[in-house]
């Protein structure tokens, strides 16, 4: 039977096997008879707990036996029999998240408002959810059990919440004995067994920093290639976040880490061939100092986790504006008008008035971008920079804002419609931060409104010289595209 590490994070009983939450049409799923709803216990006699389990149990297997708990509580047992490419069509219940053992002194569970959504209050350290979503694990409660399937199933990149190599600034930051704080044959035993890791440190002023710091990132550095990249994320502190022990980030504070971690980095770069030691975007937006160039971040491997966001945003804008302009171009040839990209400029110009609400943190970024868009081609878009007001504190990114805060701000928006940034939203339903549901925001604004990554205000952008009525066109584009 699998451990649970410390507790289920939700309180539930937990049943045996994964329950199937849809079959596809004409798969092998619902050939053999499955339903949403049944419960896959066993493949070829061992024990499935979650769909990984079931992914790693009958990858490759072309004859299985499969034992399932009907949702009409039969047993059946499927002797099955298929190609290897052949996929069964099935989806499964999420995971529960198991919760840490941890008291960290910069949780944001406790700099959480009381109204904030349930699942932020959700302690996970889960190597599944490591492994599947990037989420960061402490590895201190890790089970000996655990630890086998991680190795046994490939569970590879893990990412590790490390903060600092020095065990009692480790013990101290976690709220745990020196004992629990040391992971260092746990990490050794992973990176043996050929799982990489990706560590993480979040940076608290006065506790991690400098000497602390400049130690963590050579002693995981001597780890490398399998630990492949550092993320040097500063503290977030809420207003419900107070604790005496914990030291507000400051530009001055930002600047120095900057200049101390740069040379660091010089050095690493020319050891290993990699940055490897990564400061989060926020450090350097809060510093105002410029982001490092594409290069610096190579592969871009802690994206995730906010590291080389706005670099890898920049781009993506330059090479849009690049793109519309080729369009642009391209629309002048066939008719031989002279300066058509005028003309095309003219026509997004015309239907483009509308605004772009963001976090006050990427909002200098971003209006620097789209007063350079407005210049070239002629649009009216305007970006504000939304409070947040829900945690405040030094709350500052687009991720966080919630319903309320983007109400709060809908007396500055100007145009035809207005964009909100798609990250605030839940990634599998249409709900902030507040509980507010987007349609119900959408209701209170009296222009349309969109939620948009990256993605979709490209497309938004994109669409409009096709068409004559450009305003039509961008209506018809989802909310969550
Ligand atoms: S590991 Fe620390 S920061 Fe993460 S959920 Fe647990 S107590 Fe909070």
């Amino acid at each position: 039977m699998y451990e649970f590490a410390v507790t289920p994070a939700v309180n539930q009983i937990r049943r045996r096997g994964v329950e199937i939450s849809e079959v596809a049409d004409g798969s092998l799923g619902s050939e053999l008879e499955l339903e949403p709803g049944d419960r896959i216990l066993r493949v070829n006699g061992r024990t499935v707990r979650d769909y990984l389990d079931f992914r790693f149990q009958a990858s490759g297997e072309t004859e299985l036996v499969i034992n399932v708990r009907k949702h009409t509580g039969e047993d059946w047992e499927l002797n099955v029999e298929r190609d290897e490419a052949e996929e069964f069509g099935l989806s499964f219940e999420q995971i529960v998240p198991r919760q840490c053992a941890n008291e960290c002194i910069f949780c944001f569970c406790k700099g959480n408002p009381e109204t904030a959504r349930p699942s932020l209050f959700v302690r996970d350290e889960d190597v599944r959810l490591s492994f599947l979503y990037g989420n960061y694990t402490t590895l201190t409660s890790i089970t000996d059990d655990e630890m086998r399937r991680v190795i046994e199933q490939r569970l590879s990149p893990q990412y590790v919440s490390v903060h600092a190599t020095d065990l009692d600034v480790r013990a101290y930051l976690l709220g745990v004995d020196k004992k629990r704080a040391d992971i260092t044959a746990k990490m050794q035993q992973l990176l043996d067994a050929g799982i990489e890791i990706h560590a993480q440190v979040v940076l608290c002023p006065n506790i991690n920093d400098g000497e602390i710091l400049r130690r963590t990132i050579y002693d995981l550095a001597e780890l490398h290639p399998r630990v492949r990249s550092v993320a040097i994320v500063p503290l977030g502190l809420t207003r419900y976040l107070n604790d005496e022990r914990l030291t507000p980030v400051t530009p001055d504070f930002c600047r120095r880490t900057i200049r101390e971690v740069s040379s660091i980095q010089r050095d690493l770069r020319a050891r290993l061939g990699t940055t490897f030691a990564f400061l989060g975007d926020e450090i350097y937006l809060r510093a105002d100092h410029r982001v490092p160039g594409g290069k610096h971040y190579g592969n871009y491997p802690q994206i995730e986790d906010g590291i080389g966001m706005v670099r890898s945003f920049a781009n993506q804008f330059d090479a849009l504006t690049r793109r519309l302009e080729r369009k642009a171009r391209a629309v002048a040839r066939p008719t031989g008008v002279p300066k058509r990209a005028a003309r095309l400029g003219w026509s997004i110009g015309r239907a483009l008035f509308g605004t772009i609400m963001t976090g006050t943190l990427f909002a200098p970024v971003l209006r620097k971008k789209v007063e350079e868009l407005n210049a070239r081609f002629g649009t009216r878009l305007h970006v504000i920079a939304v409070e947040n007001e829900y945690f405040g504190g030094d709350v500052s990114v687009a991720g966080l804002l919630t319903g309320g805060d983007l109400l709060a701000a809908r007396k500055d928006v100007v145009g035809d419609f207005a964009i909100v940034p798609r990250v605030a939203l839940k990634s599998d339903e249409p709900v902030m931060l507040d509980g507010m549901r987007f349609e119900d925001l959408q209701d209170r604004f009296d222009i349309p409104l969109y939620a948009f990554d990256f993605a979709g205000f490209a497309q938004m952008l994109a669409h409009v010289p096709q068409q004559t009525q450009a305003s039509v066109r961008i209506r018809a584009i989802p909310a969550f595209a």
